[in-house]
């Protein structure tokens, strides 16, 4: 039996400690996959697997309950769930991480259920392990487009793992910072062309409040960020960005070039909302029309 999710994610379901020149603010929901599945969930059904310890509370469940999420995947284990501790001081496209506490995900072996065959699968940011733990488990040319996203701690911790996955994805979606670190050039351009040579041929990259840069084969594209004069907490904008890029794709079952471009607009929106507010507060109250008027405006800005 095909089960009835297109989409895939595995990646990290959190609490953080957030700092931001607005206020601080402990144990908030986050982690890649939890902002991932929820921003992909405007889009299409997505299940989720992950890893939780017996301490996360029952009201963050609830949150993923609100949505077309699947939760089939989400282990519970004994001891405490991932934590993430990051501050954002005058520049908000960048975090500094104050202090990265495995816990559950230490022991975490993702098994997928029988008959859950995406046909998209996002590899979330998270242990290069357990990414490929998972892509070893869907099945290929079933599975189409896969894609993933990392960031300096697994880069400087596990260089040699990341590459193993990178040489099996179709798709990166990176910043700049981990770009360069990565392909070590400073030159995005090189190290986007560098970060073809490893595997993906679609690399994606995000640069805050600069936009983003799309590398596609030989093609490129760029697109400003939807600008807000108030961003309240940047955390989790990359990852609802991919979320509702990876949604997008899903939905429309294309992921040609010109596709690819709707779907980067979607994220960019959709991250917009993301930065509104601590954790997933904003996406929670997010409606279609909030979306498609930011949208219709986003078109208006860059029309020229
Ligand atoms: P971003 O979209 O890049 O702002 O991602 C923010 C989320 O990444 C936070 O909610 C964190 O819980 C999560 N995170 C931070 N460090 C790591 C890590 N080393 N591995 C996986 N997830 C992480």
């Amino acid at each position: 039996m095909t089960y009835r999710f297109p989409l895939m994610v595995v990646g990290t379901v959190a609490v953080d400690s957030v700092e931001t020149p607005f206020g601080q603010q402990d144990r908030v929901f986050g982690g890649s996959a939890s902002y991932f599945s929820y921003a992909s969930s405007f889009f299409i059904p997505v299940d989720l697997v992950a890893v939780v310890g017996r301490d996360f509370p029952r009201q963050y469940r609830k949150i993923l309950e609100e949505r077309p999420i699947g939760l089939e995947h989400l282990t519970v284990k004994d001891g405490k769930t991932f934590h993430w501790s990051g501050k954002y001081e005058a520049d908000m496209n960048a975090a500094r991480t104050l202090a990265t506490d495995l816990n559950v995900l230490l022991e975490f072996e993702p098994t997928l259920k029988p008959g859950h065959e995406p046909e998209y699968l996002f590899l979330a940011n998270i242990d290069p392990d357990l990414q490929m733990e998972v892509l070893n488990q869907v099945k290929r040319p079933k599975c189409r487009f896969v894609a993933c996203d990392t960031m300096n701690y697994w880069i400087d911790n596990k260089l040699a793992e990341l590459k193993k996955v990178l040489a099996r994805v179709e798709m990166i979606v990176i910043n700049d910072g981990e770009a360069r670190l990565l392909a070590r050039d400073v030159n995005l351009v090189k190290a986007a062309r560098k970060i073809q040579t490893m595997g993906p041929q679609v690399v994606v990259i995000k640069k805050g409040e600069h936009g983003v840069l799309l590398f596609y084969g030989e093609k490129f594209f760029a697109l400003p960020a939807y600008l807000l004069e108030e961003v309240f907490d940047p955390t989790g904008a990359g990852d609802s960005f991919a979320g509702a890029l990876m949604g997008y794709l899903a939905k429309t079952g294309d992921v040609s070039f010109e596709s690819m471009k709707q779907a980067i607009v979607q994220g960019a929106v959709i991250a917009s909302f993301t930065v509104e507010s601590f954790g997933l507060e904003r996406l929670r109250t997010l409606r279609d029309g909030d979306i498609n008027k930011r949208l219709d405006d986003f078109r208006k800005i860059c029309r020229f």
